[in-house]
């Protein structure tokens, strides 16, 4: 039976469609025909970029390397547009997926997230730094070499302030945390994927999109900036699980992700989220903000959660 939810955090709703019986391998996507041509994210191309700003180096060169996006959104120059705009290329090879590297390679591209969510956020003006993903055409990228960017602005992201006003909401009702709630409950029901020493994985109640899957510290933690060394470590893994899980279940799926810090000063509790785009949104999703989702989160857990690596 079809089921209308609110979301637990938000005034979001979704509606749960289960009765149209689809299976994970309805949601995989065609694969997008390999583009010919110079990569501008690849070694030896570092002339075709904007001047890096920050890279990790290795024994053969860089390993994660961060420069300003060639066609910004923000700038510290736009007065009207004021901020940051800049790309992270996560690894130094073509045709590999982030899940593909060793989590010691995925941990570098956190230290790199760390150190940019440090820098930006001492620019006087800036009062948001959003990281997020775009993987595969259907999720916002042309360019195949993995990347991540960085938007940073002048006044905090939308969806932030209403989380955080929830946030504090729940907190002044129950002088408890909303999110270290959800994982407790979360973590005992049939919507969790697993956990690992720091991380735990779940598909949220309110799922918007087939298998949306969302990442968070089991300790209180504000900001990645603030995870521990080994809570770093934990985080790396738990990426490289779900993506990987993803990955199998649904061929290398178009997806994004996007870190939800807490704005300097405030509390609150750091998580990731993680959309697969193998639906589109259509005119009712567009003009009610109510989502139609054709994969129930219970019946997206049981399958990423009892796949195996
Ligand atoms: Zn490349
Ligand atoms: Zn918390
Ligand atoms: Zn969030």
């Amino acid at each position: 039976m079809n089921e209308l939810r609110k979301d637990c955090l938000l005034d979001r709703w979704v509606i749960i469609a289960e009765n149209r019986g689809k299976r994970p391998v309805d949601f995989i996507q065609k694969q997008c025909e390999a583009k010919e041509g110079v990569c501008a994210f690849c070694p030896g191309n570092e002339h075709l970029t904007p001047k890096e700003i920050l890279s990790i180096k290795g024994p053969h060169g860089w390993t994660v390397r961060g420069f300003e996006n060639m066609y910004p959104a923000t700038s510290l120059e736009f007065p009207q547009a004021f901020g940051r705009h800049e790309v992270i290329v996560e690894m130094n090879q073509h045709n590999k997926n982030l899940q593909d590297l060793p989590v010691g390679a995925i941990r570098e591209v956190i230290d790199m997230y760390c150190s940019r969510i440090d820098d930006i956020s001492k620019i006087d003006g800036i009062a948001y730094v959003l990281i997020f993903k775009n993987h595969g055409e259907e999720a916002g990228t042309s360019i195949p070499h993995e990347h991540s960017q960085l938007i940073a602005l002048q006044r905090i992201p939308t969806l932030v302030e209403e989380e955080l006003t929830a946030y504090k909401k729940y907190f002044n009702k129950t002088e408890r945390c909303i999110f270290c709630d959800i994982i407790t409950m979360e973590m005992e029901s049939d919507r969790k994927i697993f956990e690992n020493d720091g991380f735990a994985c779940f598909a949220p109640f309110a799922s918007r999109f087939p298998f949306e899957s969302w990442l968070l510290p089991k300790r209180h933690v504000a900001s990645i900036t603030q995870l521990t060394n080994d809570e770093k470590n934990s985080l790396a893994d738990g990426l490289k699980t779900i993506l990987g899980k993803l990955d199998k279940l649904l061929k290398n799926p178009p997806y994004n992700y996007y870190l939800h810090i807490a704005p300097s000063g405030e509390d609150f509790h750091f998580h990731i989220e993680i959309c697969p785009r193998v639906t589109k949104l259509a005119g009712f999703e567009l003009g009610s903000g109510i989502i139609i989702n054709t994969m129930p989160p219970e019946k997206a857990a049981s399958e990423l959660k009892s796949l195996t690596l």
